[in-house]
């Protein structure tokens, strides 16, 4: 595969993963042809080499293989990611019927910069649960695919400071319409919901659905843009660039060391959930390969977590939000992020480690540090050496707009940070200083 087909494939994950539900979907689709073999909690029995997946609340994800050593005798190179971006979901008693028009009452999941969801051709997917003819709980996934909503801006005419000082309210500014509706009461949305269910599965057998995690997303599909087409714009490049690139990397080792890679949803709001990466998946994933407490402490001390999520690349137009030596540049290599304060878990030994491999692959590397009078964001990197005590480092591509409707990447950086990552897998070498 070269750099052009890589990023031509991008996009085509991404479109397929509109919620972290189907990203598990398809990541479990490409892991099967790969060779991984999906395994429920008992197959983790007495497991033999071979490469392996498990999945939780069908929204996390975590790839392994066990190679020809024992994991705890030569430790895990992990990667991680998280399939989650912020967005608008649907509330559990959405329906709004105002001057004729049917809306959908949302809630803010993560930090969604709301502006960019205006005027957008959205569509809608996620997780339905239902009760079958047989009295029976099921769930299953559903995308319309198709543009069917949308938020349309107020007119400049109706607010002549809008370029000056127009804020957007959560609660009241940002309902999508569906379409406009005869009659004084707002139509069900659950019957609209079992019509669509019955649509993408016709044997699902629903009788009547009970719940729904549903969000709304952009239906321009990722592209490959710039006069020289070296920039790639899409929905939910944080994070799913990252799970598509440790996926590749994964995909394309050798199979020969014990390697990782867990996708994670909920980061977007902290983690904190039974699938997130501070709840317990990877951790009783490591101790059951690890066959006891010493073997979990052998395991740990010898392995290493790369925690791949995007940086905030300098952007031309605010070129003064960055520290002037640490603003990186989209297409000059991944970002190794560092925060005294621990926001990101990098540490001088793990970028060092970083720094050797990026090398041997003459791949450049990039830092960024934020300025000390702004915050700092986080990932999944503290949280998950918090949570195992792997060594860890926090890595990513550099992007414009991050949590936009519509972010922007660098064509080589994720086909670069790929190399990397791939080789990390396939180093046989300790993975701590000596
Ligand atoms: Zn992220």
């Amino acid at each position: 595969m070269n750099q052009e087909e890589f990023n031509r494939q991008l996009c085509d994950f991404i479109s397929c993963a509109s919620t972290p539900f189907h990203a598990v979907t398809e990541l479990s689709r490409r892991l099967e042809e790969g060779g991984f073999n999906r395994l429920n909690e008992d197959g983790l029995r007495e497991l033999k080499p071979g490469r392996y997946f498990l999945t939780r609340n069908g929204s996390s994800i975590i790839a392994f293989v066990c190679g020809s050593e024992s994991p705890p005798h030569e430790g895990f190179r992990m990667v991680g990611a998280h399939t989650d971006s912020p967005c608008l979901m649907v509330k559990p008693a959405p329906e709004k019927l105002r001057n004729g028009y049917f809306q959908l009452g949302v809630q803010v999941y993560g930090g969604v910069l709301l502006n960019p969801w205006f005027d957008r051709d959205l569509s809608l997917a996620g997780r339905v649960s239902f009760q079958c003819d047989d009295a029976q709980l099921r769930t299953a996934l559903i995308d319309y695919r198709a543009p069917l909503a949308i938020i349309p801006s107020l007119a400049i005419h109706l607010d002549r400071t809008a370029n000056d000082n127009r804020s957007v309210n959560a609660q009241t500014d940002v309902l999508p319409i569906l379409f406009q509706q005869s009659g004084d009461d707002p139509a069900d949305f659950r019957a609209l919901l079992k019509a669509r269910l019955l649509e993408e599965h016709p044997d699902c057998r629903v009788q009547q659905v009970l719940d729904f995690e549903l969000a709304f997303y952009d239906t321009q599909a990722p592209a490959v843009i710039g006069l020289q087409r070296e920039f790639v714009a899409g929905a939910r490049l944080d994070n799913l660039l990252s799970c598509f690139v440790g996926l590749q990397a994964l995909l394309q080792s050798d199979g020969s060391a014990s390697s990782l890679l867990v996708c994670n949803d909920h980061e977007e709001v902290g983690s904190l959930s039974a699938a997130g990466a501070q709840g317990p998946m990877l951790t009783s994933l490591l101790k059951r390969l690890a066959g006891g407490q010493h073997g979990y402490a052998e395991l740990i001390e010898r392995s290493l977590m790369i925690s791949a999520d995007n940086a905030h690349a300098i952007h031309p137009n605010y070129a003064d939000r960055h520290d002037d030596n640490h603003g990186p540049l989209l297409n000059r290599g991944p970002v190794i992020k560092v925060n005294a304060s621990q926001r990101y878990a990098s540490n001088s030994e793990t970028t060092g480690f970083f720094r050797m491999l990026a090398a041997a692959q003459e791949v450049p590397v990039q830092v960024f540090v934020v300025r000390n009078d702004m915050a700092c964001g986080s990932t999944i990197g503290p949280i998950t050496a918090g949570t195992t005590g792997v060594r860890t480092i926090d890595v990513g591509v550099p992007t414009f707009g991050m949590h936009s409707i519509r972010e922007t990447a660098g064509t080589r950086d994720a086909w670069d940070l790929c190399r990397v990552l791939r080789h990390f897998y396939n180093y046989r070498g300790p993975l701590a200083a000596s």
